[in-house]
C-alpha cells in the first residue's frame, strides 16, 4: 500500500498535552477553589515550572507537540502558555474552565468559545485551529460551532485509529484512553476519580505496545498526556524513555496535531 503520511513514511507519531492545571478539579466543581490541598495539585504546575522542563525535553528530541489550553490558563499564565508557541508548538483550546460544554445551548457555547479564542490569541498571538472538548461530552453543537469558528480539527472524539473527517468538513484527530497518563499516574483522587500509581514500566508497555500496532499498520498514534502528570520527576524519565523508544523506528512522521489535521484535510480520505 502507498504511504498515505507525507514523505512515503510508514505512520505518525503525535505528541498531544492537555495544560489543565487546577481547573482539572475546579472546572466541574467550583467548590475545589476553597480547597487549597486539592488545588495546589494542579498550581504545582506553575510552582514546579513544568512546562518550561518539558519545552527542554522537547526541544531535546527536536520534537513539536500540540498543547490543550484551558483557556483560563492563558489568563493567568500568559507568559507560559506564549513560551510554548514561541518555541515552535501549536496551542488549541481545551475549554473556558475545563467546563462540561454538552448541555449548552447553542449561543452559549459560540459565545464560551470565541471568548477561549480570545484568551489564546492574547497570550500566543495565534488564533488556535485545534479544540479538545474539556470535562465531559461533545455538545450538539459543538463541531458546527468549531467549524463555523474556523477551526481545522478537534481531538476529542476516538472512532477511528486514522484522522477522519466530519461531514460538515471537521477533521478529527483521535486520541485513545490507553494514551492517557491521567489513567496510569493521577496520584490523588478527587470526585468519582480513584487515585492510580502504577509502575513506569507498566506505563512505557502499554504506550510502546500501542506504538507498535500503530507503526504495523500505518496508523496515526497520539498521546493524551497532561503536564502534571508527565511532567513530574520521575514520569518526565519515562516520557524520554518512550521518546527514545519510537525515535528508533525507521519511517516515523513526528508531527503536532494542527499538521496532521492540515494534511488529512489535503489528503481527500
Ligand atoms: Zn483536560
Amino acid at each position: 500500500m502507498d504511504s498515505i503520511w507525507p514523505n512515503g513514511n510508514k505512520c505518525a507519531a503525535c505528541f498531544t498535552f492537555d495544560l489543565d492545571a487546577e481547573w482539572v478539579f475546579m472546572g466541574n466543581d467550583p467548590s475545589i477553589a476553597e480547597k487549597p490541598r486539592i488545588k495546589s495539585q494542579g498550581e504545582y504546575v506553575w510552582n514546579s515550572n513544568i512546562i518550561p522542563r518539558l519545552l527542554d525535553v522537547l526541544d531535546t528530541h527536536d520534537l513539536k507537540a500540540t498543547f490543550f489550553v484551558v483557556a483560563m490558563n492563558a489568563i493567568n499564565h500568559p507568559d507560559v502558555v506564549g513560551e510554548i508557541v514561541d518555541r515552535g508548538h501549536e496551542v488549541a483550546t481545551h475549554g473556558w474552565k475545563h467546563e462540561a460544554v454538552d448541555h449548552l445551548p447553542y449561543k452559549e457555547e459560540k459565545q464560551l468559545r470565541l471568548k477561549m479564542i480570545k484568551a489564546i490569541e492574547d497570550a500566543t498571538g495565534v488564533r488556535p485551529v485545534g479544540n479538545r472538548v474539556a470535562g465531559g461530552e461533545i455538545g450538539p453543537n459543538t463541531h458546527d460551532i468549531l467549524k463555523e469558528l474556523g477551526f481545522l480539527y478537534d481531538s476529542s472524539m476516538r472512532g477511528c485509529d486514522l484522522p477522519y473527517k466530519l461531514d460538515n468538513g471537521l477533521v478529527i484527530v483521535p486520541s485513545y484512553y490507553e494514551m492517557d497518563d491521567f489513567h496510569l499516574f493521577a496520584d490523588y483522587p478527587f470526585g468519582a476519580y480513584k487515585a492510580r500509581m502504577m509502575s513506569p514500566q507498566t506505563g512505557y508497555e502499554i504506550w510502546t505496545n500501542a506504538f507498535d500496532g500503530y507503526y504495523r499498520y500505518g496508523l496515526c498514534w497520539t498521546t493524551m498526556f497532561h503536564p502534571q502528570i508527565i511532567g513530574k520527576p520521575g514520569n518526565i524519565m519515562l516520557l524520554e524513555r518512550l521518546i527514545g523508544y519510537v525515535k528508533k523506528f525507521p519511517d516515523v512522521w513526528f508531527a503536532n496535531a494542527g499538521m496532521v489535521a492540515e494534511h488529512w484535510k489535503l489528503m481527500g480520505i
